[in-house]
C-alpha cells in the first residue's frame, strides 16, 4: 500500500451540500510479506479499521496505490477483483454480530462456496467438516446455529469462514478484543498455527498493545490517519523514538514486579480527522513539539534497518 487516502464527505443535510471532509486515512504507506504479521495500533478513530477496509475493496481509496501479488488493485471493477476477494479476507472483531443468527454453522461455512462457485453440492459436508477440524469444532457444529456457542468457538467459526476461500491474506479487525482473556490466547494459538502451517501474511488490527506483543513480527503504529512509526516488534517495544508511541507504550501496565515504566501522559484530545492539525498532526499534544511541527508534515525515515519514523525530531 503507498500513499493510500480515504477520505469522506460530510453532507450537510440543512444546506443540501458538502460541508468538509474527514481524512479518515491520509497517506498510509505499508506493507506484509507471506508468513508475515504485521500489526496495525493505535487509538479509536485513528484509521485502522478504514485501512485495512481499504485494502480489502470493501471501500473504496479516495488516491493511493493498494498491490497485491505485484498487481494493482485500487480501480479494478467487481470481476476483476473477484480472484482477489478469494485470496484476501477478513475476521471481523464481534463475533456475535458478524455470524447470521438465522443461519446453520454449515450455511455461513458453505456461503463462501456458494458465492464463488467452487466445488458442486456433492463435496460441500466434507469441505465443511474439514473447515470445523481446522479450528477445532466438532463435526456436528455445521447443524447448530451460531447462538449455541460461546463467544470463542464463535470466532473460530468466523476464523473458519475466512479460510473456506485459502486465501493468502486475513485482516484481523481487533479479532480477540471482546472475548475473555483466557479465550484470547486460545483464538490467537490458532491463528498462530494456521500461519505457520498455511504461511499466511495477517494484518491484525489492534488498539491492545499487549496482544500486539504476543503476535506481531512488524507494528505499524496510526495517528490521525497516518503511519507515524514501523518496526520489528521487539525494536518498537523496546526503542520506539517516536513520542506518540512511546507515549502509548508507556501507558501498558509493567508485568514484572518490581519493574515499572514512566508513565507519559499525553495532554488533551484526539483532534477529529474532519479539522486535523496542520503540520504534524500530533504536535498540539506532542511534548517536545517546535515552531516547525506545525508548518511541515514529517516525512517517514528510516533511522534503523526496518525501523522508520515521521517526526523532525528524530534521527539516525
Ligand atoms: Fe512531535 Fe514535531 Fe515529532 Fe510531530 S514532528 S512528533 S510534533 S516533535
Amino acid at each position: 500500500v503507498s500513499g493510500l487516502e480515504v477520505h469522506f464527505p460530510i453532507r450537510s443535510a440543512f444546506l443540501r451540500r458538502r460541508v468538509g471532509t474527514v481524512r479518515a486515512v491520509d497517506g498510509v504507506d505499508l506493507e506484509v510479506a507471506r508468513g508475515e504479521t504485521l500489526a496495525l495500533v493505535g487509538e479509536s478513530g485513528c484509521g485502522k479499521t478504514t485501512t485495512g477496509k481499504a485494502i480489502l475493496r470493501l471501500i473504496d481509496s479516495t488516491a493511493g496505490s493498494i498491490r497485491f501479488g505485484g498487481e494493482e488493485i485500487a480501480h479494478h471493477g467487481t470481476s476483476a477483483l473477484a480472484p482477489f476477494r478469494r485470496r484476501m479476507q477478513i475476521v471481523f472483531q464481534d463475533p456475535y454480530a458478524s455470524l447470521n443468527p438465522r443461519m446453520t454453522v454449515g450455511g455461513i461455512l458453505a456461503a463462501p462456496f456458494d458465492i464463488h462457485r467452487i466445488g458442486h453440492a456433492g463435496d460441500r459436508a466434507e469441505r465443511i467438516s474439514a473447515l470445523l477440524r481446522t479450528v477445532g469444532l466438532p463435526a456436528d457444529a455445521a447443524r447448530r446455529y451460531p447462538h449455541e456457542f460461546s463467544g470463542g468457538q464463535r470466532q473460530r467459526i468466523g476464523i473458519a469462514r475466512a479460510l473456506a476461500l485459502e486465501p493468502e491474506l486475513i485482516i484481523g479487525d481487533e479479532p480477540v478484543s471482546a472475548l475473555d482473556v483466557s479465550i484470547q490466547a486460545q483464538v490467537i494459538n490458532l491463528m498462530k498455527r494456521l500461519q505457520a502451517e498455511r504461511g499466511l501474511a495477517y494484518i491484525m488490527i489492534s488498539h491492545n498493545l499487549a496482544v500486539v506483543s504476543h503476535v506481531a513480527d512488524r507494528v505499524a503504529v496510526m495517528y490521525l490517519g497516518r503511519v507515524v512509526e514501523t518496526a520489528p516488534r521487539e525494536q518498537l517495544f523496546f526503542h520506539a523514538r517516536h513520542p506518540y508511541t512511546q507515549a502509548l507504550l508507556s501507558a501498558v501496565p509493567e508485568p514484572v514486579p518490581g519493574r515499572s515504566r514512566s508513565r507519559q501522559v499525553l495532554q488533551g484530545d484526539v483532534p477529529s480527522p474532519a479539522k486535523p492539525p496542520s503540520g504534524c498532526h500530533f504536535h498540539p499534544r506532542c511534548p517536545i513539539a517546535q515552531p516547525r511541527c506545525a508548518e511541515e508534515t514529517p516525512r517517514s525515515r528510516i533511522i534503523a534497518p526496518n525501523h522508520a519514523v515521521a517526526c523532525h525530531m528524530v534521527s539516525a
